[in-house]
């Protein structure tokens, strides 16, 4: 995001070029860029999104050489000699995938949802909240002000709302897509593979689609109009198709045992994630799982832990939920196994009816002020916001 550094591609074969970064060479997928050799380049997700003017790059890199190296080193120090589980799972995160930290941008353009799902807040039944949508002019100043503030990476989030009908949604990746050099990714909930087909076409990347649960019986109960298997085939086709997946589960649904947690992890993995992405169940008042108690921030850190050692090499992100449940959990996650991080970019008035759990963290926060903190936080931990590459 806006601390991106730009790379120098020092070789191109078919769909893929390589990219330095000051000696440390990545992959990254060339369909969205046109390129050549000697170009300077963004990269997310594994994609190249933009080219950067030889003397822009070079006052960037040079401006970030010395606190580049400086952040290794501290990285490195705080990830030597593990002694418990998150302190193991620390430094393999470190020697899998460096210092490297993906921070996307969130969206949140509809709160309309037509599902039912007895844990969100943003549930067809719930008649207490009040309902907006974005138009798109709307969704485009909000991308522009995402892409003024440096995010390269964006989620667009919704409940599934059919008021965005497949044209609808085409228009709006495509638009974003011819006038910000950014990777998108979807997270609208489940649409024909037709529609997710003409989002490709149009540009997007990435669908952010959690399967909540691998357990059948939990599912269908906290799941009432959806169906396990047609979700999980349909995160399987779209990637497939080309997507990066961002999934996962909620931790701490009612009915959920240990062994849930470990299936849960092995079939993320299973489904060929791009990025992890679990977060605890936090209960909201007007849902009928309004008493369900919700877990402890160590249950959280010890799934990141875990899921950090069964796939050294994911890419593991500390959610927004996480961070609802303590202060200082994105640190503790980051320090557990996760290297990545997202922060909202809705216009603040309508963040807080995107109400799917109460108190969810950011809602209150400057986008700015947010973005500050989490380079703070990233740069007190020696990590760089930079592309962890395909
Ligand atoms: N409509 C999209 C996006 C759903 S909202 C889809 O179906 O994929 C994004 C995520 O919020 C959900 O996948 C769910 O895991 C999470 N969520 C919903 N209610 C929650 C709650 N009460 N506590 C924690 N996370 C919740």
């Amino acid at each position: 995001m806006c601390y991106a550094i730009p790379g120098k591609i020092i070789e191109l074969n078919d769909r893929t070029a390589t990219v330095d970064y000051y000696g440390e060479q990545k992959k990254a997928y060339t369909d969205l860029l046109e390129v050549q050799i000697g170009d300077y380049v963004y990269a997310q997700g594994g994609f190249l999104i933009q080219k950067v003017p030889p003397k822009e790059a070079h006052d960037i890199l040079s401006d970030w050489e010395e606190l580049f190296f400086k952040l290794q080193e501290k990285d490195k120090k705080l990830s030597a000699h593990p002694k418990n589980l998150y302190e193991r799972a620390n430094a393999i995160r470190q020697q899998n995938q460096g210092n490297s930290c993906c921070v996307h941008g969130i969206l949140e353009f509809s709160n309309y949802c037509r599902q039912n799902c007895l844990y969100c807040g943003i549930r067809r039944d719930n008649k207490e909240l009040t309902r907006y949508r974005l138009e798109i002019p709307q969704i485009l100043e909000s991308v522009k002000y995402a892409y003024d503030l440096g995010f390269k990476a964006l989620v667009l989030q919704s409940g599934e709302d059919p008021y965005y009908d497949d044209d609808k949604l085409e228009t709006i990746v495509k638009t974003i897509r011819e006038k910000y050099p950014v990777l998108l990714f979807v997270s609208i909930g489940e649409r024909s593979l037709s529609a997710y087909r003409r989002l490709y076409d149009a540009g997007a990347r990435g669908v952010l689609m959690r399967f909540e649960t691998c357990n059948p019986d939990a599912y269908k109960k906290v799941k009432p109009d959806s169906d396990l298997q047609n979700r999980l085939q349909l995160i399987r086709d779209l990637r497939k198709m080309g997507y990066l997946i961002v999934t996962g589960f909620l931790v701490g649904l009612p009915g959920e045992d240990k062994k849930d947690i470990l299936e849960n992890i092995k079939l993320t993995a299973s489904l060929d994630a791009e990025m992890f992405s679990f977060g605890p169940f936090i209960p909201h008042p007007q849902t009928p799982l309004a008493e369900t108690p919700m877990p402890k921030l160590t249950k959280l850190l010890r799934v990141i832990a875990e899921a950090r050692l069964m796939n050294p090499e994911s890419r593991i992100l500390v959610t927004t939920a996480l961070e609802t449940l303590d202060q200082d959990a994105a640190r503790q996650g980051l320090l557990a196994g996760a290297n990545s991080l997202m922060i909202n970019v809705t216009p603040p008035k309508y963040r807080k009816l995107y109400d799917i759990y109460p108190q969810r963290f950011g809602t209150d926060l400057d986008t700015q002020e947010h973005i500050d903190r989490v380079i703070g936080l990233l740069k007190s931990l020696g990590r760089a916001p930079t592309d962890l590459s395909v």
